[in-house]
C-alpha cells in the first residue's frame, strides 16, 4: 500500500515552516500571477525559489499551482513562469487551464502536470481522458462520496488527490461563476470575492444557504490510503500559518496513530471553522446540516493563547530525514566527516590532525555522542561507522563543528535539483477568424416540449433524460437533436452511458459535453462532441485542444467579453450564448431542500433570495442542482458587435413555453426587451 501524502497550502513563505516542520510531506503555492488564490500573499521569483530549496532540502516536494483560466494575451507571462517552475525545479505544477495544459506538454514533457479540481473532474471517464493528455494526477471535486471515491480509486491509471480538511464551495469547483457575474470577480481566475457567504437563503431555509461549513476528513485518512488515493490536499492558501501548521499535525496523527489527540483537535477547530465541520459529501449524509457560517463563537475561540501554544509546534526543525555519519580520526591525518543521504548526497569535512591524549583518549562513545546531536537540523542519525585510532584526543567542541559543517554541507547539496528541460514554443496564432456575417443559431432545452418555431434551428439540445418517443417524435417533426450530458454526473456514470448507447440507437449521434468526463463518454461511445461552455474555454490554445479532440465546435466561456472572443484564433466553429439565465452554480447539494422538505419544493420553482430581494432561480435536476442568474442575458439586438462567431445558443431554463417563443421572435427580429435582462459579462468582462 502506498502511503499517503499530506499536502498543505502555502499562501505566503511563513506557512512554508509550519507545513514541512510539523510534517507535510508536499506543500502548494502560487506565484504572485496564475494563481487560484489571488488575494493570497502568494511568492515572488526569489521567494519560490527559496521555498522550494528549502523544502526539498527538508525532503517536502511543491507543487506550483497555475492553476487560473488564461486569455490569449496572458499566455507569454505564464510560460516566463512556466520556465522558471522548471529551473527552480518544482515538483509539479496545477494546471485548470486546458490550452495551458496542452502547451506545457509541448515545451516541458518533464514536467509532472496536477489537473486542478477546478477543472471539475468527478468521474472515472474524467480521470481517463486526463491521463491520455498526460496528467499523472487529479485533485478530485470535493462533492464525491466515500464510494464513489473507490469507485474511481480501483482502477485509476493516474494519481488521485482528495480535498481533506478546509473550506467548502457551494458549487462545484470550476463550474462557479456566481462572484463573476455578479461583481466581475472571477472566481476560475483567482478573484472570487466569496458573495456564496452572504446571506442567500431559500423560504424556511437556513438563510445562509450557499455556504458551507468546512470540510474535514481528517478521522477517515487511513481510509482513504487504503483505497489508493495518492494524496490529502488541505486548503488553506488564504489561512494563517498556525492554521497550517495545526492541520498538518493533525493529518499527520490521524495518519500515523489512527486517530487524533482530543486536545489537537479542539485547536483544530479553534483556529478556524464555520459552525464546526461537515463531512457530509464523503459520508454521503448530505443535507442541511452541512451548512454553516463563521459564528462569533468561532472567531472568539481563535485567541492568542491557542495561536501561541500552536507556535511552539514549529519553532525548530523537526529531525526526521535519516542520514549516515562516517567519522575518521586517525594518527597522523586531518580527522574527517563523511554524512550521506538516502538520495546520493554527501557531505565531507575535514578537521586538525588530532593529538595525543594527554590523560583519557576518545572512545568511541564519545564520537557517537558528539555525532548524534543532530537536533535543530532536519536530520537523524541512522548508520554511524567509525575508524578510530587509540590514544588520541580531539575537543568535543571540535567534534561539534565537524557534525554542524557537514550536516550544513549536506543541506545545501539537498537543496540543488537538476533543472527540467524547458523549450520554447510558438504560440498559436490569434485573430485569425473571419467574421461571419450570419452566424447559426441554436437552442437548448431542460425538456421536450420544443414549439415548431424552433425548427429555424440548426440543432437543438434536449436533456438526456427525455422518453425515447419524445426523441422520435422531435426528430419527426423536423428537428436535429443532440443530448446534452449532464455537468455534474456524481454517481451517474452508468445511466449516461445506458442511456446514450440507446439514443443512438435511435439515430442520434450527437452530445452537447461541457465536462472532461462527458468528452470521454462521448469518444468511448464514437459520438461526434459540441462543447459546451463549463469546459471553460477562453483562449486560442483550448480551442486547438477541443480541435485535437475531435469536436465539432464548441461553446466559448461567457467570462469573455465579445472583444476578446472576437480576438480568438483557431479554426474551429465557435459559439456563445446569447440569451439566457447564466448558470451560476452546479452544486450537488440542492439549496431548497434545505426547508425540510426534501425536493418537494423543487417542482414548483424554487429560488433563492439575496438581501435586496432579489430572485435567483433554481433548476434542480435530482443529482445536482443550477444556480440561475435572476435575469436573462439578452444580446439579440447587439449582432454588430458579435464577431468571429458561428453561432449563437438561445438557452432556456425556467422560462415557460409563452417566454420562450417571445424570446426566439425578439431573438430573431434582433430586439431586445425594455428592462429585466442583462447583457452578462459580454461588454464588462471580469477581472
Ligand atoms: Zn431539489
Amino acid at each position: 500500500m502506498k502511503r499517503l501524502e499530506i499536502l498543505a497550502p502555502a499562501g505566503g513563505t511563513e506557512s512554508v515552516y509550519p507545513a514541512v516542520r510539523v510534517g507535510a510531506d508536499a506543500v502548494y503555492l502560487g506565484a504572485k500571477k496564475l494563481s487560484a488564490r489571488g488575494s493570497a500573499q502568494n511568492f515572488d521569483r526569489e521567494e519560490l525559489k527559496k521555498a522550494v530549496e528549502y523544502c526539498h532540502a527538508c525532503g517536502v516536494r511543491v507543487y506550483l499551482a497555475c492553476n487560473t483560466l488564461l486569455r490569449d494575451a496572458e499566455m507569454k507571462d505564464a510560460l516566463d513562469i512556466i520556465e522558471y517552475a522548471c529551473e527552480i525545479p518544482v515538483d509539479a505544477l496545477i494546471v485548470q487551464d486546458l490550452g495551458l495544459a496542452s502547451i506545457i506538454r509541448r515545451s516541458a514533457p518533464d514536467m509532472r502536470l496536477h489537473a486542478s479540481t477546478q477543472m471539475s473532474v468527478h468521474t472515472r471517464d474524467g480521470v481517463r481522458l486526463l491521463a491520455e493528455m498526460g496528467f499523472k494526477r487529479v485533485v478530485l471535486s470535493r462533492e464525491l462520496s466515500r464510494k464513489e471515491l473507490e469507485e474511481i480509486a480501483k482502477d485509476s491509471p493516474i494519481e488521485l488527490e482528495v480535498f481533506v480538511h478546509g473550506a467548502l464551495c457551494m458549487s462545484v469547483s470550476g463550474q462557479c461563476y456566481f462572484s463573476s457575474v455578479l461583481g466581475s470577480r472571477s472566481g476560475n481566475r483567482g478573484l472570487c470575492a466569496q458573495p456564496c457567504r452572504l446571506p442567500f437563503g431559500v423560504s424556511g431555509g437556513t438563510g445562509h444557504d450557499l455556504s458551507l461549513k468546512d470540510n474535514s476528513l481528517v478521522p477517515y485518512l487511513r481510509d482513504l490510503q487504503e483505497m489508493g488515493i495518492a494524496s490529502a490536499k488541505i486548503e488553506g492558501r488564504m489561512k494563517r500559518p498556525e492554521y497550517v501548521a495545526v492541520s498538518v499535525a493533525a493529518c499527520r496523527q490521524s495518519l500515523d496513530k489512527g486517530s487524533v489527540d482530543k486536545e489537537l483537535a479542539e485547536k483544530l477547530r479553534a483556529v478556524f471553522s464555520r459552525s464546526g465541520f461537515t463531512d457530509g459529501y464523503f459520508t454521503g449524509r448530505r443535507g442541511a446540516d452541512m451548512f454553516g457560517i463563521r459564528s462569533r463563537d468561532d472567531t472568539a475561540c481563535a485567541t492568542s493563547k491557542v495561536f501561541n501554544s500552536i507556535h511552539t509546534m514549529y519553532k525548530n526543525e523537526k529531525s526526521k530525514i535519516p542520514v549516515d555519519i562516517k567519522l575518521n580520526i586517525c594518527r597522523s591525518q586531518p580527522s574527517s566527516i563523511t554524512v550521506s543521504d538516502d538520495i546520493g548526497n554527501s557531505a565531507v569535512v575535514l578537521g586538525a590532525v588530532p593529538e595525543r591524549a594527554e590523560k583519557t583518549a576518545l572512545d568511541r562513545e564519545k564520537c557517537f555522542a558528539g555525532m548524534n546531536k543532530t537536533g535543530g537540523t532536519p536530520f537523524f542519525l541512522r548508520d554511524f561507522d567509525l575508524n578510530l585510532d587509540d590514544g588520541l584526543f580531539v575537543s568535543l567542541p571540535s567534534l561539534n563543528s565537524l557534525r554542524r559543517e557537514a550536516l550544513d554541507l549536506l543541506f545545501e547539496k539537498r537543496k540543488k535539483r537538476r533543472a527540467i528541460t524547458f523549450s520554447n514554443i510558438s504560440l498559436p496564432e490569434t485573430g485569425t477568424r473571419t467574421a461571419k456575417t450570419n452566424t447559426k443559431t441554436r437552442a437548448r432545452f431542460v425538456n421536450g416540449n420544443i414549439p415548431d418555431e424552433f425548427l429555424c434551428c440548426e440543432l437543438v439540445y434536449v436533456p438526456i433524460n427525455l422518453k425515447d418517443d419524445e426523441y422520435i417524435s422531435l426528430m419527426d417533426r423536423g428537428f436535429a437533436l443532440a443530448v446534452e450530458i449532464p455537468r455534474g454526473m456524481f454517481g451517474l456514470e452508468k445511466y449516461i452511458y445506458e442511456r446514450l448507447k440507446k439514443i443512438k440507437l435511435l439515430g442520434i449521434n450527437e452530445v452537447l459535453a461541457s465536462n472532461l468526463g462527458a468528452v470521454k463518454i462521448a469518444q468511448t461511445l464514437d459520438m461526434d462532441i459540441h462543447g459546451g461552455f463549463g469546459l471553460n474555454i477562453t483562449n486560442t490554445s483550448s480551442v486547438k485542444w477541443a480541435e485535437e479532440q475531435g469536436f465539432l465546435d464548441a461553446e466559448i466561456s461567457f467570462e469573455l467579453t465579445l472583444e476578446q472572443i472576437s480576438e480568438l484564433g483557431g479554426v474551429l466553429p465557435l459559439g456563445i450564448i446569447s440569451y439566457g439565465r447564466l448558470p451560476l452554480m452546479l452544486t450537488r447539494l440542492c439549496p431548497a431542500q434545505n426547508d425540510g422538505k426534501g425536493c418537494k419544493s423543487c417542482k414548483t420553482a424554487p429560488f433563492l433570495t439575496d438581501r435586496k430581494n432579489v430572485k435567483f432561480p433554481m433548476l434542480c435536476y435530482g443529482s445536482c442542482n443550477e444556480i440561475l442568474n435572476s435575469v436573462p442575458v439578452i444580446l439579440s439586438d447587439r449582432k454588430k458587435d458579435i464577431k468571429g462567431v458561428d453561432f449563437e445558443v438561445l438557452r432556456f431554463t425556467v422560462e415557460n413555453l409563452v417566454e420562450t417563443g417571445e424570446n426566439l421572435r425578439l431573438f430573431n427580429q434582433k430586439l431586445c426587451r425594455k428592462s429585466g435582462f442583462t447583457r452578462g459579462l459580454y461588454y464588462r468582462g471580469v477581472e
